[in-house]
């Protein structure tokens, strides 16, 4: 297609006319129209007037090989060539979905039986409250079914999954959550730890919130727990020291699943290849996606331990079948592009380069962190964010009608850098690719976004 001013005219119609957009307000769509991304390169994407941003998102915290991976474009079209699609239904598999599946359980960060295959986030975690369900009723325990999520959490917008997400905005008029889905304390020291609480204390404070909730809700109706290793879209919310290993002690005195939603951390974000790993997570459960084919095809994966598969496999068994799974699931396609997506992280040493990168990343964060329109700077790995406030008390907020958060956002385009805004809180989440010069040359435009806005608010 050529992109003549009229044809760039006649395909933001098109768009505005016809696509309803994900997550877009759209009564404002219609009026401002879409930014129409045509390629990418690298760590670069470029809109259809040819302009370049660097993607400081990973798009959706996915990309973690950038926009123009070779060898993930090629496994792709080479599986396209040799079987574009087939079923996992009814004892049916191909190469691809067999060797994936033992390369996660190989890579898994606890001893993991078997893993089940979807296309997104939101399916993988909607199987996985499935899959506790089953368990228990096959364990004989129908009245344990209670999940307990966190505010603030994301876990994606299906039916169930978007019950767990502890946003409002995921649930305001949808009429969710669902009965069965509770929400306990984000755990953001910055924002929500009394005056003068160590770390240390508000993890206590929150895990000892926890043991109540679960003894006033019923240790017998209580299932799981699900939890990202750190908070992406709520605000990459860093767990604060000791949570975890609190959490944890209170889940197995009460018999209550973990399940890690690793969608945004696995697969390298937080410097491991786990966010389990990172904060010592030990899930019976683990779900991931996005880095999992580095964004280039939807899919995503559900790990089980032993204790969860047995179950199933008596239960299915009992029933028949396993009555769940997916058109797509163990899509041959998806499968060889995330096969050789993780072959790549080991070959270029993926986890090696965020370590590196790291120190550099979070000093550059820390630096933004002392500008007077930042409250708190935060992130580990590669993933950070910088939330804006009009101080550094965590206490207060710019009013809601400036919309600090997507003003800064906008400005942070203009300079030529994707960030992502959620409220108020600028969220970083580069390509796992990205190179020291890179790097430096996205904190230069974000720094030239911070510049225009502090002018603006002065
Ligand atoms: N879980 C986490 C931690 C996520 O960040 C996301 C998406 O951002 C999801 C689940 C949902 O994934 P999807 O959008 O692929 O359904």
């Amino acid at each position: 297609m050529t992109t003549t001013s009229d044809s760039i005219q006649a395909l933001r119609q098109l768009d505005t006319q016809s696509h309803l957009h994900a997550y877009t307000n759209a009564q404002a769509h219609a009026e401002q129209g879409p930014l129409v991304v045509v390629r990418g390169h690298g760590v670069e994407v470029e809109d259809d007037q040819g302009r370049r941003y660097i993607e400081g998102m990973s798009g959706l915290w996915c990309a973690s090989l950038g926009f123009s991976h070779p060898r993930l474009a090629e496994a792709g079209a080479q599986a396209l060539r040799t079987l574009p699609y087939y079923h996992t239904f009814n004892h049916r598999s191909n190469p691809a979905v067999a060797q994936l599946a033992a390369k996660l359980l190989a890579l898994a960060p606890v001893p993991m039986a078997r893993v089940f295959f979807a296309n997104s986030g939101s399916e993988a975690n909607d199987s996985a409250v499935k899959m506790v369900w089953y368990h228990f009723n096959a364990l004989g325990q129908p009245g344990k079914k209670k999940i307990i999520a966190r505010q603030r959490g994301y876990h994606g917008v299906t039916v169930a999954s978007a019950s767990l997400t502890g946003l409002p905005g995921n649930h305001a008029d949808f009429d969710l959550p669902l009965p069965r889905m509770l929400h306990v304390d984000c755990p953001h020291h910055w924002r929500n730890a009394l005056p003068g609480e160590s770390e240390e204390a508000f993890a206590t404070r929150l895990a000892d919130a926890l043991d109540a909730r679960i003894q006033a809700e019923g240790p017998d109706t209580v299932a799981a727990f699900i939890a990202e290793p750190v908070m992406g879209a709520g605000g990459v919310i860093v767990p604060p020291a000791t949570y975890f290993e609190k959490i944890q002690a209170v889940l197995k005195k009460h018999d209550v699943l973990l399940i890690a939603d690793e969608v945004i951390c696995g697969f390298g974000r937080t410097g491991a290849m786990w966010g389990s790993q990172t904060f010592g997570l030990k899930p019976d459960i683990l779900t991931c996606a996005k880095a999992l084919s580095s964004g280039y095809v939807p899919i995503s994966a559900v790990m089980v331990n032993e204790r969860i598969h047995a179950s199933l496999m008596a239960n299915s068994g009992r029933l028949g079948t396993f009555g769940h799974g997916y058109t797509y699931s163990g899509h041959p396609v998806a499968c060889a592009v995330a096969l050789e997506t993780l072959q790549v992280y080991e070959d270029d040493h993926i986890l090696d380069r965020v370590q590196a990168l790291s120190p550099r990343f979070l000093a550059a964060l820390r630096h933004f962190g002392e500008r007077a329109v930042v409250g708190e700077a935060r992130g580990v790995g590669l993933i950070g964010a910088l939330e804006l406030a009009p101080d550094k008390s965590g206490k207060t907020a710019f009013p809601p009608a400036a919309k600090a958060g997507p003003r800064l956002a906008q400005l942070a385009l203009e300079e030529g850098l994707v960030v992502r805004a959620m409220g108020d809180t600028i969220a970083l989440c580069p390509p796992l690719i990205i190179t020291e010069a890179e790097l430096d040359e996205l904190f230069a435009r974000l720094g030239r976004a911070f510049d225009r806005f502090e002018a603006e608010v002065a």
